[in-house]
């Protein structure tokens, strides 16, 4: 879909005098030449586009799928308050906030061991812990958003089929329908995700490694109600975590070794939900099957840099965790606010927003905390699917001190609700609780 421009400009294939083919390409560089190139738009690059909505900057958004596809992807997130204060700021959450459920109460718990570590918002002198919400209704709620922001162009489908950084601009070459275009930024923005082949040709190295695990996830619609508790119950084959969606559907998100997770996705519905039930518990009655269930690989990655002369990765893009915990697009939306800012008052000073020097201190602000997630999710994922005895021994004595000192449960909740280390302008403090 082309929101603008590409309606009037003019294509390669039509036949052109000389002097026409001279103005219309003076016209063509004219409307095609932005400010920002943002390609990928999932949750994080269009996060970071409206993030933009204040500054005057002309922004292109690159969107390889269809509107469609992009949108049924049948996943659903932890959305964590700093997300939530994120988007309440960019003003798109209240748009959001009819179709996500709260998070009232989370638990999280040691295979059958009977220790369970309780965390509440009062916890946190707030009214509640996060939110659960369906990719789609995320990703619409942004694009709609977009729709009614005159300086952003949201190109889809398109791809990118080239790149050419030069010394003062950024030069792509699109392909839509068939048919080449080519636009200019001064920064070009990765938000392509974990495979990236924007971090890819720009030779951005990344460190990481794939779990011995793999993710079976599934919506699941139990008997009783789920009262709004998040679960994550860490067992020696990896993590299980159950999320509480609208009209009392959940969101399982169910880690395993890869063989026994492609096993579990090969059952037919009838065994499936026999050998879930095991999992789940009985908290919530019998439990019902809503649509496919999905594997998902399960990676660890981080770029060596977030920044190169005229691109800066985020997102998955420049990092990907294990799922426990739900930090993953969390982070990116943190990314994507941050970058705004940075942005934004380079554009206020006058400078070159594809300098190195303007974008390290992006790379500076987000690199630790993110590094510093990605290693929390790594330590609990090995510390609790393990069955050594001093490990055991260890953990338990870590869920006994989460739940009886109060410093240690603020600190690990303030971590993953995303109110640890610095926070973006943008975010609205108080709100999106
Ligand atoms: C099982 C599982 C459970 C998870 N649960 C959670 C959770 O509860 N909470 C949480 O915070 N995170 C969770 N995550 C992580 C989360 O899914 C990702 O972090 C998030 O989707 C990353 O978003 P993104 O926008 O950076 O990338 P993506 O969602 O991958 O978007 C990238 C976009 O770029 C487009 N693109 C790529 N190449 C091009 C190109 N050349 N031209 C144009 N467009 C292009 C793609 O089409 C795509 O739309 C989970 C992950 C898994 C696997």
């Amino acid at each position: 879909m082309t929101f603008d421009l590409y309606s009037t400009a003019p294509t390669s294939k039509q036949n052109y005098s000389r002097q026409a083919l001279q103005q219309s390409a003076t016209e063509q560089s004219k409307k095609l030449d932005y400010d920002v190139a943002i390609v990928g738009g999932g949750i994080v690059g269009l996060t970071f586009a409206c993030a933009l909505k204040e500054s005057g900057l002309r922004i292109a958004v690159i969107e390889a799928k269809t509107d469609s596809s992009a949108v049924s992807r049948g996943q659903a997130y932890h959305i964590n308050l700093m997300s939530s204060r994120i988007f309440e700021g960019i003003g798109v959450w209240e748009q959001m906030q009819s179709q996500v459920n709260p998070i009232q109460q989370i638990r999280l718990s040691d295979a059958d061991y009977p220790g369970i570590v309780q965390f509440l918002p009062q916890d946190l002198n707030a009214t509640v812990l996060g939110h659960v919400a369906d990719h789609a209704v995320v990703l619409e709620a942004l694009r709609d958003f977009l729709r009614h922001c005159a300086t952003v162009t949201y190109l889809c489908p398109v791809e990118v089929v080239q790149i050419d950084y030069q010394a003062d601009r950024v030069e792509l070459e699109l392909v839509e329908k068939s048919e080449s275009k080519h636009i200019s930024a001064q920064l070009l923005v990765a938000a392509d995700g974990a495979r990236s082949p924007i971090r890819q040709q720009a030779g951005i190295r990344a460190d990481g490694w794939q779990y011995w695990q793999s993710c079976v996830v599934a919506f699941i619609q139990p008997e009783k109600p789920h009262q709004n508790i998040a679960y994550e119950r860490f067992w020696e084959s990896g993590p299980f975590a159950i999320l509480p969606l609208p009209n009392n559907l959940c969101r399982i998100v169910w880690t395993v070794p890869k063989a026994e997770a492609a096993a579990i996705l090969a059952l037919d519905d009838h065994e499936f939900l026999v050998q879930l039930q095991q999992r789940y518990g009985d908290q919530m009655g019998a439990l019902t099957l809503v649509g496919q269930r999905h594997l998902f690989p399960v990676y660890l990655m981080h770029s060596r840099v977030y920044t190169m002369h005229r691109v800066a990765l985020i997102g998955d893009a420049a990092h990907c965790c294990h799922p426990v915990g739900g930090q993953g697009v969390n982070l990116g939306i943190r990314d994507a606010a941050a970058l705004a800012q940075v942005l934004q008052a380079a554009a206020h000073k006058g400078e070159d927003l594809g300098l190195l020097s303007v974008l390290r201190q992006y790379d500076r602000w987000r690199f630790l905390e993110n590094l510093i997630i990605l290693g929390f999710t790594d330590v609990l994922d090995r510390l609790f699917s393990n069955s050594l005895f001093p490990l055991v021994t260890l953990r338990r004595a870590g869920l006994w001190a989460l739940q009886s000192v109060p410093l240690m449960k603020v600190l690990a909740l303030k971590l993953m609700t995303g109110l640890l280390g610095r926070s973006p302008e943008i975010a609205k403090p108080n709100q999106g609780k």
